[in-house]
C-alpha cells in the first residue's frame, strides 16, 4: 500500500517507509492511498473466524505487500496474545476491555504490532532505527514492552519526572536491554517539545534514524481498527445498531475506528469523550478549531490540546463539517464528572472502571438521551489498576494488582536524568 503525506508536499512512499520515517519528510503524516471496503460475506461469516483471521483480512491491504503474507499472520497472532471481552452493564451500554495486554493498556497492540513490522524490516540489520517517544503515561510502557528484546531497535522513553504513576514509571524503567527511559525534569509538553526537536536536527538525523511509535506511525495506529470488529463479533445479532464512545486525546484510536467503517462495518455512530482537554467538543459546536495547551485532568492520557489524529479524521470526511457531524458526536467531562461516574458504575453495576472508561461512558450516557434504538459501547482503554490512587479513593475498596502489575512493581528503576534538550542531544550521539 502506498501512503501519502496529508501536507502534501513530500513523495508517495510504501509501508515500510512509513513505518521507518514516522513522519513525511514535510512533516506531514501519512495517510493510505485508498480504503478498500471487505465483502459484505466478510461481515456476514464473522463468527467463524478467530480474532487474528478478522484482523489479517482487515489490515492485509494497508501492509502488502511490504509485509508478505505469511509474515503478516505471524505478527498478527504473535501480538494479539490476550483477549479483547465485552461486559455488558445494561442493554444499552457495554464496554469493550481493551486492557488484557502486558501493561495494560489499549496501546499494547499498536506498540506489539509496530515492533514486530520494524523487526521484519531489519531483519537483515540494514535499518537500525532508535524510536524516540515521550509519554504522559501509558504510552512508554506499551512502548517499551512491546519493543524489548526487539534487534536492531533501540527504544528511548522521555516522561516527566514525578507527573506518572508509580506503576507506570516502574513498566518503563525497569526493563533494561534495548529500551532507555530518560526522567525529564519537566512536564509532559516539556518531552514533547524535545522530541520534535530532535526529529529536525540534522546533527542526529544524519547520524541515525530517528522514528516515533507515537499515534502518528501508520503502524501502530492502524492495528486499532481491529478493536472494533472484535466488538461487533461479539455484540451483531443481539444488538444491531452499535455506537462507539472512545475516551480520546491523540484521537488515533477513534479515528482507527472510522477506517474499520470505511472498510465496512456497520458503525452506527461515533462518540469522542473527552476530559478537560475539549478542543475537538468545541469544534462540533462552533466549527472553529482552536488548539490549546493541554490541562492536568485525573483522565491524563486524554490530556492534548491538540489532537494530532484530528487531521486524518478530517481527511476521511474530506473536510466537510456537515459529513463529519453526522457521524461523530462529542462531550467532555470534569474530573469531578469523571469521580461520580466511576461510583456510578461501581455501586449500580457492580464494575470497576479506570477515569478514561469513565469518561466514555459518561459519552455514552449523553448520547443514549436524544438517541434510541442503540447500543452504545464504550471503550475501557486502561486496567483500573493503572490509576490506582483516583480509583481507591472513589470506591472506597482495594482493587487487587493483576499479576502483570504485581511482577513490576519490585523491580529496580533505571533512568537517566535530564534537564534539556543538550542533554537528550548528548545522549542521543553518544549512544551511536
Ligand atoms: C492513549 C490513551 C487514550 C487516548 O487514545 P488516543 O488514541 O490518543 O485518542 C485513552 N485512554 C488511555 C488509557 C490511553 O492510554
Amino acid at each position: 500500500m502506498n501512503y501519502y503525506s496529508l501536507n502534501k508536499k513530500a513523495p508517495d512512499t510504501d509501508f515500510k517507509n512509513a513505518v521507518i520515517k514516522g513522519l513525511a519528510p514535510d512533516r506531514g503524516l501519512y495517510f493510505p492511498k485508498s480504503i478498500t471496503a471487505l465483502t459484505k460475506s466478510f461481515f456476514e461469516t464473522i463468527d467463524n473466524k478467530t480474532y487474528p483471521e478478522i484482523a489479517f483480512e482487515a489490515i492485509k491491504q494497508f501492509v502488502s505487500p511490504e509485509i508478505p503474507e505469511p509474515i503478516l499472520k505471524k505478527i498478527i497472532e504473535d501480538t494479539l496474545s490476550f483477549n479483547f471481552p465485552i461486559v455488558k452493564l445494561n442493554e444499552q451500554i457495554s464496554t469493550l476491555e481493551l486492557f488484557h495486554g502486558p501493561t495494560m493498556a489499549f496501546k499494547d497492540v499498536g506498540a506489539r504490532f509496530m515492533a514486530r513490522c520494524l523487526a521484519y524490516f531489519n531483519q537483515d540489520n540494514s535499518n537500525d532505527v532508535t524510536v524516540l517517544v515521550a509519554t504522559s503515561g501509558d504510552t512508554g510502557g506499551a512502548v517499551a514492552n512491546g519493543f524489548l528484546g526487539v534487534k536492531g531497535v533501540k527504544v528511548v522513553i522521555l516522561y516527566p519526572s514525578g507527573k506518572v504513576s508509580d506503576i507506570q514509571e516502574k513498566q518503563l524503567t525497569t526493563l533494561g536491554q534495548n529500551i532507555t527511559a530518560l526522567e525529564v525534569d519537566g512536564v509532559f509538553d516539556d518531552c514533547q517539545d524535545m522530541v520534535k526537536k530532535a526529529f529536525l536536527d540534522d546533527t542526529i538525523t544524519s547520524k541515525m534514524q530517528l522514528t516515533s511509535a507515537n499515534s502518528i506511525n501508520v503502524a501502530r495506529w492502524l492495528p486499532q481498527l481491529f478493536y472494533f470488529m472484535f466488538a461487533y463479533k461479539q455484540l451483531h445479532g443481539q444488538h444491531d445498531n452499535i455506537v462507539f464512545s472512545i475516551p480520546s486525546g491523540n484521537f488515533g484510536n477513534i479515528c482507527a475506528g472510522m477506517v474499520a467503517q470505511q472498510l465496512g462495518l456497520p458503525i452506527k455512530h461515533f462518540i469522542a469523550s473527552n476530559n478537560a482537554n475539549n478542543v475537538v467538543t468545541k469544534f462540533l459546536q462552533t466549527e472553529h478549531y482552536n488548539p490549546k495547551p493541554s490541562v492536568q485532568t485525573i483522565s491524563n492520557a486524554m490530556d492534548v490540546g491538540n489532537p494530532s489524529n484530528f487531521i486524518r479524521i478530517q481527511e476521511i470526511y474530506k473536510n466537510d463539517f456537515k459529513k463529519l457531524s453526522a457521524n461523530l458526536s462529542s462531550f467532555s467531562y470534569t474530573d469531578d464528572q469523571t469521580r461520580a461516574a466511576l461510583l456510578e458504575i461501581y455501586e449500580h453495576y457492580n464494575y470497576v472502571a479506570d477515569p478514561h472508561g469513565a469518561v466514555g461512558y459518561l459519552g455514552c450516557k449523553d448520547y443514549l438521551k436524544t438517541n434510541e434504538n442503540v447500543h452504545c459501547v464504550f471503550l475501557e482503554t486502561a486496567h483500573p489498576t493503572k490509576f490506582l490512587d483516583v480509583v481507591e479513593d472513589v470506591i472506597k475498596t482495594k482493587v487487587p494488582l493483576p499479576p502483570q502489575i504485581e511482577a513490576v512493581m519490585d523491580k529496580k528503576k533505571v533512568a537517566l536524568q535530564i534537564s534539556d534538550y543538550d542533554g537528550l542531544k548528548a545522549f542521543l550521539l553518544d549512544s551511536i
